[in-house]
């Protein structure tokens, strides 16, 4: 019988030789045990204490492919050994992490996700993985994910697909993601950030103009969804500070002026970054 508090386990013996996926308390970490299950592809650390790091390290030892580490202790990475072959990794809900330094172990990953992390100072350490294709940054359900500057994106040569969700857009430049010219997929949360940061991004991005002025309907028929005056489906449009939902009817003439105002900032912004323009 393994033993598991919040869903976790507590303590690694008994776990089935079969396992391909465990998530296990800090303290119940034991890589001798870890290292007998052949099939283990992801490992998640549910919650590391600084009395666990030295157990932690020794991840280091175990190849595996998909890792996920909560409550990690630490301002930085240093104290982390990625396991051999680390593919996906994720740091999540790590308030003292505030420096990526010790990244650079983890040289084969591919998808990294940080979400709800510490104030992150840079993303400059990112530039030591030459393989990543993958980046999410995000917040979580009550609270914004922090972090000073963008610019190190432009280090990322492999980088394809960027998530920036849940944001704290506060004086954040999004020059440096315009200019991501080689990106295959970008979700950003436009309600994160002024109407002029978002306006550099769709110049930068046809695609991701695109789905803004999509204005997808909202996804539900109830008294948000629907006009009160003529029950048409109200439209979305998230830029921070503005209304959000609009009737394509009765708010037509406000939302025609909102869709302009934006359109000219995406001029402003493709002349003012040198952007090449869209036609
Ligand atoms: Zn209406």
């Amino acid at each position: 019988m393994v033993e598991k508090r919040d869903g976790a386990i507590t303590d690694l013996t008994g776990v089935s030789r079969g396992s391909k996926e465990l998530v296990v308390w800090g303290e119940g970490i034991d890589v001798d045990i870890l290292k007998t299950l052949p099939k283990l592809e992801s490992l998640g650390v549910y919650k590391a204490k600084k009395k666990d790091l030295a157990k932690i390290a020794r991840i280091g030892e175990l190849t595996l492919p998909s890792l996920n580490l909560r409550f990690w202790p630490e301002p930085d990475l240093t104290a982390f050994r990625p396991p051999k072959g680390l593919r996906y990794f994720t740091v999540w809900q790590s308030n003292a992490l505030v420096r990526l330094d010790g990244i650079e172990a983890a040289a084969e990953v591919e998808a990294l996700a940080l979400n709800d992390n510490g104030r992150l100072e840079s993303l400059a350490p990112l530039a030591a993985l030459p393989k990543l294709a993958e980046l999410t940054l995000s917040g979580g359900i009550w609270s914004k994910q922090e972090t000073e500057r963008l610019d190190a994106l432009a280090q990322l040569k492999a980088l394809r697909r960027l998530q920036l969700r849940g944001l704290d857009g506060r004086g954040l430049d999004l020059a440096p993601v315009a200019r991501l010219q080689h990106l295959e997929a970008l979700d950003l949360w436009a309600r994160d950030f002024p109407m002029e940061e978002v306006a550099k991004v769709a110049a930068g991005h046809p695609a991701y103009l695109k789905q803004l002025l999509d204005l997808p309907d909202y996804p539900r028929r109830d008294e948000f969804g629907r006009c009160a005056k003529c029950d048409a489906t109200r439209k979305q449009m998230f830029l921070k500070r503005r209304k959000f939902l609009w009737c394509p009817n009765c708010d037509k003439a406000g939302l025609d002026r909102l869709l302009a105002t934006f359109m000219m900032a995406v001029e402003a912004a493709r002349r003012d970054l040198d952007l090449p323009s869209q036609s």
